[in-house]
């Protein structure tokens, strides 16, 4: 297994197992973050680099596919193709090869993101470790005061499942986690025409998407959330997304489209949206007007280039 240093953690490149997992701090939410109703109200015009504490915060984001099925267009997934789903005793690898390899034995969170390669809704497996496997093994190696597992969803059309599988997520954050878990859709734009390019057409409709949300019960803890990869071109309405959306079940997270070698490809403009607040400002305002809460995470050039961001897979290139 490769194990390649970045300036915030490592990522484990494992060609034999076909997965690809990482572990990362965080430079705090005061740093990165902008979010009024968070009470951060600075502007992020660039996210200088420094040193990252594990004890504060912990994230590992591990592959629950090896490969993808999806084709996102802004995403070095599929380059490496596809070969299934991992089991729950590759889940409980990745996380164990993450927790034994750190010196740490404390943290005030662990967030385990289920989004390195895969979408997680075609792979049962995540429901299972997530409710029976995830707090157990990391009891084993540190003392979390929080374990957050968060599943992001690319909403794939072709999932007969796709429901069911959300709703018993939606059970596993509400009850088994009493909130302490995400449920993140991936929506990118309010414009189908232009979520179907970004998507090859593998996502749901935005009618079909709001249709399922309306069948979510009440979110305990924190709200669901609408994620919005953006660059200057992308179309977000927040009239139409209040049409289609409730404020008070979702918030909204914008992040800029990472500098992956499909989005670059693929003709994004993934170059201008580091360092000037202007475009994000442009998608925020109008929501927060609306009512919406809104948060607007910005990467370091760091954390970009080392690779570390969603939609990079360093196993398509091993
Ligand atoms: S963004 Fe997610 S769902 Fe889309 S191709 Fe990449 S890994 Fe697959």
């Amino acid at each position: 297994m490769q194990i390649v240093h970045t300036h915030t953690g490592k990522i484990y490149v494992d060609t034999e197992h076909r997965l690809e997992f990482l572990t990362v701090g965080d430079y705090g939410k005061e740093n990165n973050i902008k979010a009024d109703f968070l009470g951060l109200h600075t502007e992020i015009n660039g996210v200088k680099h420094k040193e990252v504490d594990l004890t504060k915060k912990w994230v590992a984001t591990i592959s629950t596919q090896k490969g993808c099925p999806m084709k996102c267009q802004f995403c070095d997934c599929p380059k490496f193709g596809f070969f299934g789903n991992a089991s729950v005793e590759e889940l409980s690898f990745e996380i164990e090869t993450i927790l034994k390899n750190e010196t740490i034995k404390n943290t005030d969170r662990f967030n385990v993101h289920f989004a390195r390669m895969g979408e997680p809704t075609f792979n049962e497996n995540v429901l299972e470790f997530a409710k029976n496997h995830l707090r157990d093994i990391t009891k084993k190696y540190i003392t979390a005061k929080t374990i957050h597992p968060v599943v992001s969803t690319m909403l794939p059309k072709k999932n007969k499942k796709l429901k069911q599988f959300i709703l018993d997520w939606c059970n596993i954050k509400n009850i088994d986690y009493n909130g302490e878990a995400g449920l993140q859709f991936s929506i990118n734009s309010t414009d189908n025409a232009q979520r179907e390019a970004q998507f090859n057409s593998n996502s749901l409709s935005l009618e079909e998407i709001s249709a399922l949300a309306k069948e979510l019960p009440q979110p305990v803890g924190r709200k669901y959330t609408l994620n919005f990869a953006v660059t200057k071109d992308t179309i977000l309405d927040a009239d139409r997304l209040t049409e289609l959306f409730d404020p008070k079940m979702f918030i909204v997270k914008i992040t800029p489209i990472h500098e992956t070698n499909s989005a670059i490809q693929n003709g994004f403009d993934v170059t201008t949206s580091y360092d000037d607040y202007d475009v994000y400002r442009e998608f925020e305002q109008p929501l927060v007007k609306k009512g919406w809460d809104v948060i607007v995470f910005v990467p370091s050039h760091e954390e970009d280039s080392d690779r570390i961001t969603c939609g990079n897979a360093l196993i398509a290139s091993a």
